[in-house]
C-alpha cells in the first residue's frame, strides 16, 4: 500500500530533504486509519506531512512512514465551511470569496494546508486560524489502534487549547492526525473580501523573499519581556505587536550584520533576514549552519536566545 524510497524534496517548500522509507497520501479518514494500522504493525514511526511550508527536512530523509492527509473536502454548510485537512489555505480562501464569506482575510498569502494551520494556530496581520474555527475532527494515532480502528475525536474550538502558534494538536505532537474542520463565517461583500486578501498578498510579496524556496520565518520573534533592559530603548521603534509586544528577529539579524551571509546553497535573506532562502540546491546542513551562526551571533551581541519556529524532520 505504501510507496517506497520517495524523495521528500518535492513535498518540501524548501526543495530540501532526503527520502522517506515509506510514503502514503491518504484521501480520507479510512485511508489514514489503514495506513496507521499498517505502520503500527510494522513498528514504523509516522510523520504527518502537510504542504511542507514549515519544515526543514534532513538530507538523510525519514526512516519510517510519511503520511500525507490529502483530504480535499470543501463544502458549504449553511454559513459555515467544512474543509478537509489537506486543502490549501489558498483554496479555502478562494472558496470563501466565491461564497461571499468573510473571516479569512488575514490569511491572504498564508501558505500551507488547513491541517498545518490548525496545528500551529497559524496567524498574521492580527488574525489567527482559531478565530473562525468551530470544530475540529482528528484521529488518535497514538499507541495500538483499538479493535475497530483508531479513535475519532471531535473538539469544539474551546477544547483545542489554542494559544499563540499553539494548539492541543501541537501539544500532542504526532499523536493526532487532523482530518477536517468546520469554520463559521460571516456574510460579506465578495469584492471587499478579495481586495483585503490581495492587500495581504501584496504586502508579503514586497517584504518576503518569495522568489526563492523558503519555509517562512526561521525564528520566533522575541517576547519583549525577554529583551535585556539596556537594549529596549534602542529597539523601541521596531517593536511589533504579534499579538503581544515582540522584538522582530529580522531586525536583530540585520543589526548583527548577517544579511546576505551564505553557506553552500543557503543564504540569510537580505530582503527579510528572518528567512533563510535556498538559492542553489542547499542541503539541510547548509541551512542548519546558518541557523547556528544566527543563534550564536545574536546571543553574543544581544544576550538573547533565539528559538526556532521551523520544525526539524
Ligand atoms: C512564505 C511563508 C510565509 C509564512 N507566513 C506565516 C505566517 O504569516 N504565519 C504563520 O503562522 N506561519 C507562516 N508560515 C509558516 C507555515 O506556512 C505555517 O506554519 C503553515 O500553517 C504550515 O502548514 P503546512 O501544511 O505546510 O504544514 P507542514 O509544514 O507540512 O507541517 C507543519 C507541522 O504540522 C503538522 N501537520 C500538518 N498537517 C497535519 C495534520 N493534518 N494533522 C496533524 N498535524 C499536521 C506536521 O506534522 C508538522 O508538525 C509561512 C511559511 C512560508 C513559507
Amino acid at each position: 500500500m505504501f510507496q517506497e524510497n520517495v524523495s521528500l524534496k518535492k513535498y518540501s517548500n524548501y526543495k530540501i530533504g532526503g527520502r522517506a522509507r515509506y510514503f502514503y497520501a491518504a484521501k480520507n479518514a479510512d485511508d489514514v486509519a489503514r495506513a496507521v494500522a499498517q505502520a503500527v504493525g510494522d513498528k514504523l514511526p509516522v510523520f504527518i506531512l502537510g504542504a511542507g511550508t514549515n519544515l526543514l527536512i534532513n538530507d538523510s530523509g525519514f526512516d519510517g512512514l510519511v503520511l500525507k492527509p490529502e483530504i480535499n473536502l470543501l463544502k458549504l454548510e449553511g454559513g459555515a465551511i467544512r474543509v478537509g485537512a489537506g486543502v490549501l489555505m489558498e483554496d479555502l480562501l478562494n472558496f470563501a470569496v466565491s461564497k461571499g464569506l468573510s473571516g479569512f482575510e488575514w490569511a491572504g498569502g498564508l501558505p500551507g494546508t488547513v491541517g498545518g494551520a490548525i496545528r500551529g494556530n497559524a496567524g498574521a496581520f492580527g488574525g489567527e486560524t482559531k478565530d473562525n474555527l468551530y470544530e475540529v475532527t482528528s484521529m488518535d494515532i497514538s499507541g495500538n489502534p483499538p479493535a475497530g480502528g483508531p479513535k475519532i475525536l471531535k473538539r469544539k474550538n474551546t477544547q483545542c487549547k489554542f494559544g499563540y502558534r499553539n494548539s492541543i494538536f501541537k501539544i500532542n505532537d504526532g499523536q493526532e492526525v487532523i482530518i477536517e474542520a468546520v469554520f463559521k463565517m460571516k456574510k460579506g461583500d465578495k469584492k471587499a473580501i478579495r481586495a483585503a486578501i490581495e492587500k495581504k498578498k501584496e504586502y508579503r510579496r514586497t517584504r518576503q523573499p518569495l522568489e526563492y524556496p523558503n519555509i517562512g520565518s526561521i525564528f520566533k520573534n522575541v517576547d519583549l519581556k525577554r529583551v535585556p533592559e539596556k537594549y529596549k530603548k534602542a529597539f523601541a521603534s521596531v517593536v511589533k505587536k504579534d499579538p503581544f509586544p515582540v522584538m522582530p528577529v529580522a531586525h536583530l539579524i540585520d543589526q548583527a550584520g548577517l544579511k546576505g551571509v551564505s553557506c553552500g546553497g543557503a543564504m540569510i535573506s537580505p530582503k527579510h533576514p528572518n528567512f533563510i532562502v535556498n538559492t542553489l540546491n542547499a542541503s539541510s546542513s547548509d541551512v542548519k549552519q546558518l541557523i547556528q551562526l544566527a543563534k550564536s551571533t545574536i546571543k553574543q551581541r544581544f544576550d538573547l536566545e533565539l528559538e526556532e519556529e521551523v520544525i526539524y524532520v
